[in-house]
């Protein structure tokens, strides 16, 4: 098969680039390959579906900020109903935790993200479990929503196929070699030949990278666990997510449950991520101590793996060696709330080579997003 945009990996950071490319160049000329037989089979379908404007590096705000009006207003076509819905999120601190507090203050400020500081009987009213002789500081920012990661991802693959775009699944790139004719895609299924290649493969970055000659830029998968645990309150679903401030609990209701996490990062081969027991007993330890919602059993436990670069942005653009092979990797753990944004800016960085209109006033941080910045 011969493409112009090859696409590897199809979860959401390979689909909202699919999907924005194809309406820009057309379907016909972007082709998705899933080595999975699902292509949320990974990282995209393990998260905790949260979209919080106050957090992540710094350069990826820019992302988030570019992404909220999808977020919030998708196309009426691409969609069943709303991608988000409110949710608040609150950052709790012990008085040992006051430095963090004071940073996240700052961040939000600078990023005219809408966080207010709250009093322990007002973070009490909207998280009754909360341990007030535990926490001292209390930061809620109401604008914080769930995000539908499923209906967010079906909506970019709408898009793609509606644009004519093609997606090949169970097709695990192994091979990319450049020649006169493009970039040779080799699988043992069926090899596909491009003029630009979209390393969009999460986890594998790295690989897929040695795979094409281009040197790694050194990403660490990250092992995060989350479970499930039932809730006894009636109206713990309209709760927000709290997560201390540190960042080493959280816990997010969940219809009529609580999904919770050590939101640990344990470095990781690329793999299908398995939740360890320790990793589960120590958030039940954490989460115990910080609230009253006394744990004892989990219904259903999961881990993912959240990829980081070094400096924990992502890598968005063209490798300076090759400007055919693009990067879309690093997402980490905000990698569904900045997927809109990301994908509309690898659009721009392949057909215009630089960031375009819809970025205007965004206060986009480019040079903390390409990749250059780690050669
Ligand atoms: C517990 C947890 C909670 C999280 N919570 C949030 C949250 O609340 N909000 C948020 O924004 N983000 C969150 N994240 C992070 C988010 O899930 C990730 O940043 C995002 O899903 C990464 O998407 P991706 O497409 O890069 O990776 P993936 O979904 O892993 O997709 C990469 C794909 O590439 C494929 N692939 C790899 N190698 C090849 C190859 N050689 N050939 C073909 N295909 C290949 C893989 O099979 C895979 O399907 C969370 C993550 C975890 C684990």
């Amino acid at each position: 098969m011969r493409s112009r945009i090859g696409i590897i990996g199809g979860g959401i950071a390979g689909i909202s680039a699919a999907h924005f490319l194809a309406e820009k160049v057309g379907g016909e000329h972007v082709v998705l390959i899933e080595a999975e037989d699902h292509l949320t089979k990974h990282t995209t379908g393990r998260s905790a579906a949260i979209l919080i404007e106050n957090y992540g590096a710094l350069p990826v705000r820019g992302l988030t900020r570019a992404g909220l009006s999808f977020l919030r207003c998708p196309p009426p076509d691409l969609v069943d109903g709303p991608i988000t819905t409110p949710r608040g999120s609150m950052f709790v601190a012990t008085p040992g935790e006051d430095a963090v507090v004071e940073r996240l203050v700052t961040e939000a400020t600078e990023n005219s993200v809408d966080q207010r500081e709250l009093t322990a009987l007002e973070a009490q009213g909207l998280f009754p479990i909360l341990r007030p002789d535990v926490h001292s500081r209390f930061l809620y920012e109401p604008a914080a929503s769930d995000i539908d990661v499923a209906g967010l991802h079906q909506a970019f693959v709408r898009g793609f196929r509606r644009a004519g775009g093609t997606i090949m699944t169970s097709n695990r790139i192994t091979d990319i070699i450049k020649t006169q004719a493009g970039w040779q895609l080799g699988s043992a299924r069926e090899a596909v030949t491009v003029d630009t290649v979209i390393n969009a493969s999460g986890a594998w970055g790295d690989v897929v990278a040695e795979h094409a000659g281009i040197a790694p830029i050194g990403l660490t998968p990250m092992r995060r666990t989350a479970f499930m645990v039932g809730s006894s309150f009636p109206d713990s679903a309209e709760w927000p997510i709290v997560s201390n401030a540190d960042h080493t609990w959280y816990v997010k209701p969940d219809g009529p449950q609580f999904m919770c996490s050590p939101a640990d990062e344990t470095p990781s081969e690329p793999c299908d991520a398995k939740p360890e027991e320790l990793d589960v007993a120590i958030a039940i330890d954490r989460i115990n101590n910080a609230t009253t919602l006394n744990i004892r059993s989990v219904s259903s436990e999961w881990a993912g793996l959240r990829t980081f670069a070094p400096d924990r942005s992502l890598v968005i653009g063209p490798d300076p060696s090759d400007e055919s092979f693009i990067w879309l990797v690093g997402q980490g753990g905000i990698g569904i709330q900045t997927s809109p944004g990301a994908g509309q800016l690898v659009r721009d960085l392949v057909t215009e080579g630089s960031p375009g209109s819809g970025f205007d006033g965004l206060d986009l941080d480019l040079a903390g997003l390409l990749p250059d910045r780690l050669r």
